[in-house]
């Protein structure tokens, strides 16, 4: 959390505030959530720049800057990235803040700084971008794409869709999420998941993004898009975050369980056999 569609909001959030502006100057409040660079390179990296293009690849934003690097924030649990007018009272939260040359500010704010930023050259963003697995909101992502980034795996399907190397941007809800939909054990290898089930998964997964980037993604916590609101999608979930409740589908109670991975799975005994 946040995951693609939540990255994806935030992305589409900021990009109109950001795209053209100046960076006029960064403070950098809490040096730990930088990651290779020092605070005061950081700061000194970003004055003057101008802002090239905002995106997202996987779970990170990507700031492209007119020198090529990139600033890739991965807001991770408790991180927020917003664009706003600069804020009246201090904020004990704020990592970073950045005003712009449009009169706005960029600021990045983690409660418990479990997010990380990156600043890389061109360079090294390809290298960093070539090691994450394709896009299930691309073109060419296709189900038998899908097939071929869960195959050979003994892990978990489950598992592997949350593979970033594998598959890019899913995490632990949409993964839940999409298994129920597609009628798949969680518990089951990668590798064991047929081609027809491949189809039906694909499908579900993509539909399933859409349609929570449409709704700003799922705020089961602490997830803010870039204006600082919740999301809407959480409504929609149909089996994370609802153990014991009757399946949408077939009416047994969702379990809930913490065998399959770390993490909490949800489904339901009735119809993801
Ligand atoms: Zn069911």
């Amino acid at each position: 959390m946040p995951e693609l569609p939540e990255v994806e909001t935030i992305a589409r959030d900021i990009r109109p505030h950001l795209v053209g502006a100046v960076i006029r100057g960064v403070r950098v409040l809490k040096a730990d959530i930088l990651r290779g660079i020092g605070p005061r390179e950081f700061e000194r990296s970003l004055a003057g720049r101008r802002v090239a293009a905002v995106g997202r690849r996987a779970k990170h934003v990507v700031i492209a800057l007119d020198d090529g690097r990139r600033i890739v924030i991965q807001p991770r649990m408790t991180g927020s990235l917003m664009v706003s007018a600069v804020p009246a009272s201090p904020d004990k939260y704020v990592a970073i803040s950045a005003p712009l040359s449009t009169g706005l500010q960029l600021t990045y704010r983690d409660v418990r700084r479990l997010g990380a930023i990156h600043l890389l050259s061109a360079e090294a963003w390809t290298r960093y971008d070539a090691r994450i697995g394709p896009e299930p909101l691309e073109a060419g992502f296709t189900a038998a794409r899908l097939a071929v980034a869960l195959a050979g795996g003994r892990l978990a399907v489950k598992k592997a869709l949350m593979d970033q190397r594998r598959l890019a941007g899913v995490g632990n809800i949409y993964a839940n999420e999409a298994l129920w939909s597609a009628g798949i054990d969680p518990s089951r290898s990668a590798r064991s998941v047929t081609s027809d089930e491949a189809r039906r998964l694909h499908h579900a997964l993509v539909r399933i993004l859409r349609r929570s980037i449409r709704r700003r993604g799922t705020t089961v916590r602490d997830y803010r898009t870039g204006t600082g609101e919740p999301g809407a999608y959480q409504s929609r979930l149909n089996v994370y975050g609802r153990a014991r409740r009757p399946c949408r589908r077939c009416g047994r109670r969702i379990v809930l369980t913490h065998a399959v991975d770390a993490r909490a799975t949800y489904f339901c005994p009735g119809c993801q056999h």
